[in-house]
């Protein structure tokens, strides 16, 4: 026999029944807002799928290239290192949210970093890491001759240049099915006024970028900022949740940022390239 709800639940099943018919003629009529039912999709996705980010580890690097992307940031931030403290929250704060990520560790460089060995075990034995990785510049390898931090991490990606060959051919002899190769040789300037007709961008980085309790909705908004001088909303604070928002962020971001952004295909058809000569080892920190 079928069970009448109304009999069974009484008094919340009614409750229920009114919000679901109020929901309806939301819709019917257009008064619900379709960003807020894509987000009902987007969170459930968002527990199921990972999502590529990049953690920026460390503002020390060991090159000065002229027109680095990041230049801004590890110029304003001079001496930033995460720490394992800010580490642990933002592992606690993501699996409570219940999100996934794949993870890059970025900078400056990552293998300068001081907790690189901690933190790669720590980020391992999370519920919230999918896949490990980091961005080196191939300039000082030590690290990597350790085997325990190397086990950790499932690609290395290698920037290579004139002067790190020496480097990069040992660490593709020595893990040649974890090594990526990208090459760095030559550079988009980054321009110092927004490009006109560049927007909406064709963006080249889908990933979403944690530095500093904050979670951006792409990777070089924070260091555009920091250039441009802009002041608009461009992360969201480290807390549950923490990812809501972003997309609309990225899409309001177009005209201060993404009119600026080198990964921006509409504005790298406009942008001169050029060779990566002022990069030898004088240090940033
Ligand atoms: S600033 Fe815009 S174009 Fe550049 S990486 Fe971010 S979203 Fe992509």
């Amino acid at each position: 026999m079928p069970m009448n709800l109304f009999v069974r639940y009484g008094k919340s099943a009614y409750v229920y029944a009114r919000a679901l018919a109020r929901l309806f003629r939301g819709l019917l009529f257009g008064r619900v807002r379709s960003e807020y039912i894509a987000l009902l999709f987007v969170k459930n996705r968002l527990r199921k799928e990972s999502l590529l980010i990049s953690i920026f580890v460390t503002a020390t690097c060991s090159l000065q290239c002229e027109h680095c992307i990041m230049g801004n940031l590890l110029g304003a931030r001079r001496g930033y290192s995460l720490s394992l403290e800010e580490l642990r929250a933002f592992i606690l704060i993501s699996e409570r949210s219940g999100y996934v990520f794949e993870i890059m560790l970025t900078g400056g460089e990552p293998l300068l970093w001081n907790n690189l060995k901690d933190a790669l075990r720590i980020l391992r034995a999370s519920r919230m890491c999918a896949g490990l990785s980091l961005f080196t510049n191939a300039t000082t390898i030590e690290p990597l001759f350790d085997a325990e931090t190397v086990s950790y991490l499932d690609t290395i990606k290698v920037s290579q240049y004139r002067h790190n060959s020496e480097n990069v051919d040992m660490l593709i002899r020595r893990y040649p099915s974890k090594v990526q190769i990208f090459h760095g040789e030559d550079f988009y300037v980054n321009p110092r006024v927004a490009v006109t007709h560049a927007v909406p961008a064709l963006c080249l980085n889908p990933e979403l970028f944690y530095f500093d309790y904050h979670m951006y909705a792409c990777p070089h908004s924070a260091s555009i900022a920091y250039g441009s001088g802009s002041t608009m909303q461009l992360a969201n604070p480290l807390a549950v949740g923490f990812l809501k928002g972003l997309e609309r962020i990225k899409h309001e971001q177009q005209y201060e940022i993404c009119a600026y952004c080198i990964s921006n295909e509409k504005v790298r058809l406009q942008v001169e390239k050029v060779a990566n000569k002022g990069n030898l080892l004088r240090g940033r920190g």
